[in-house]
């Protein structure tokens, strides 16, 4: 199981889609959001069709569940109580009593459950889970015997910050007309800095993960996949990344549910840096983002003398 571990509005995506596209790989769009959002809402999946009308979602309930129906209810329950962000120390040092370490097998077990079924319905030997949640991803370390890869994405916290002031976005999957949640720049680059600890610190306990920046994806996207996919011990065959050119990408349409705009367009896709940051992002938010992630900005080299992506003063 490879694992998208990250910060939501990074691009995940349109990295999922790319690595369902190798052989032996199936993307399947955001697993955590499949019983809370994906179900009650019938949201459309990457296919066009609405969830409860796919065929490849219908046989994948069937086969692990008998039907959706007799597990979404409970799976939503357990999951509002268990996998919080606040759990995350409780869920990472499994110090919980009898009934919360119950519960979490019941939730896991419908987790494990569930990805055996999309590998064999699909057929794939690999299932691409793009939840990014670091609570969920601290919750399936803990289950036994999966085999558990993270890629953790990345994107410069100003990106990210810009993305979520954003209002009135209509969520491509909805089909009532919901928009997508927005979040203020000063609460964004805390969680963005805890998340970012979280996720990297799980990414290096595990034998296989790789970390890729969003803007090295859209940049450079065939040596930067190349490299992931090196790191996760994925496939090594240079024809199985046919699909990523210089600057684009051939994307067929896919099962993956929840997400961005980007799950319903297909074909050739060019691939665009979203830097609109630079120039929207108020100053005075910029500048507090940049103060409390710079750690992690250095570190990733957004700023200071690794950084070949921020103009001079761009960052200030
Ligand atoms: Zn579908």
């Amino acid at each position: 199981m490879l694992y998208i571990a990250g910060v939501g509005r990074s691009g995940s995506t349109l990295l999922e889609r790319m690595l369902g596209a190798l052989p032996g790989c199936v993307n399947t769009g955001e697993l955590n959001a499949i019983f809370s959002r994906v179900i009650s809402q019938d949201q459309r999946c990457g296919c066009g069709e609405p969830f409860s009308a796919c065929p490849f979602w219908t046989a994948v309930g069937e086969q692990a569940f008998g039907g959706w129906e007799s597990v979404t209810d409970r799976m939503c329950r357990l999951q509002q109580h268990l996998v919080r962000q606040r759990r995350v120390p409780q869920l990472a040092a499994g110090v919980a009593g009898p009934d919360f370490r119950h519960q979490l097998a019941d939730y896991l077990d419908g987790y494990q459950r569930l990805y055996r079924a999309i590998a064999q319905v699909s057929g794939a030997d690999v299932v691409v889970d793009a939840s990014k949640s670091a609570a969920q991803l601290v919750a399936l370390r803990r289950l036994r015997g999966l085999d558990l890869r993270v890629l953790h994405l990345v994107r410069d916290p100003r990106g990210v910050a810009h993305s979520w002031t954003k209002s009135g976005i209509r969520k491509p999957q909805s089909r009532d007309g919901d928009t997508m949640a927005t979040y203020p720049p000063h609460r964004l680059a805390v969680l963005w800095t805890t998340l970012e600890i979280e996720c990297g610190a799980v990414a290096a306990s595990v034998p296989h993960a790789a970390r890729v920046r969003y803007e090295d994806l859209v940049a450079r996207p065939r040596p930067t996949l190349a490299r992931a996919v090196a790191a996760l011990g994925l496939s090594t065959d240079p024809a199985a990344l046919d699909h990523v050119g210089e600057r684009s990408v051939v994307l067929e349409p896919s099962h993956g549910i929840a997400g961005s705009r980007s799950r319903f367009v297909s074909g050739r896709v060019e691939l665009r840096l979203d830097d609109a940051w630079r120039s929207s992002l108020p100053v005075g938010a910029r500048r507090m983002v940049t103060a409390v992630t710079l750690p992690h900005l250095l570190g990733y080299g957004y700023v200071g003398r690794r950084s070949d992506l921020v103009a001079p003063g761009a960052g200030s």
